[in-house]
């Protein structure tokens, strides 16, 4: 039988899965504080774009492009991660997510600047803006939780 709760979106490394750059999972799980009040529907656009775990920091550039530390152009991965995170969206019919912050993907409020020297600036991820532009209310484990 179907779970009746509402279903969120989560960034799979605020779930405990060691999915992030570094090969690990982030600090803070949002898991026992969502798990009650919703179906949790994990992604990491990272992943589904099929970048490699771990993977060089990137961060996005001025002109809009993703770069990574060793100079590697990196936006078709950020892209394709995106639209599969969107369409995950729309198959699981989440209405809104929960991201990491100040990633190049999951971010919704600040990202790195594109300098790689720790400085960030107001902006969102690459998959943050696709939810956004489909609808999804994004907010990040920074935010109060939904
Ligand atoms: S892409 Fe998002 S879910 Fe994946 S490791 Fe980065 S912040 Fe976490």
């Amino acid at each position: 039988m179907a779970d009746p709760k509402p279903v969120i979106l989560v960034s799979a490394c605020l779930l405990g899965v060691a999915c992030n750059h570094e090969g690990r999972a982030a600090s803070r799980s949002v898991r026992e504080e969502l798990e009650s009040r919703y179906r949790i529907v994990p992604v990491c656009p990272e992943v589904l774009g099929g970048l490699t775990t771990p993977r060089p920091a990137a961060e996005i550039q001025p002109d809009g492009r993703v770069v990574n530390v060793e100079g590697t152009d990196v936006t078709a991965a950020y892209r394709r991660g995106a639209e599969a995170a969107v369409r995950v969206a729309g198959a699981a019919g989440a209405p809104r997510a929960v991201l990491k912050a100040r990633s190049p993907s999951c971010g919704s409020a600040q990202v790195y600047d594109g300098t790689f020297t720790g400085t960030l600036e107001e902006g969102e991820g690459v998959t943050a803006a696709a939810l956004r532009a489909a609808g999804v209310e994004v907010t990040s484990e920074d935010d109060p939780l939904p």
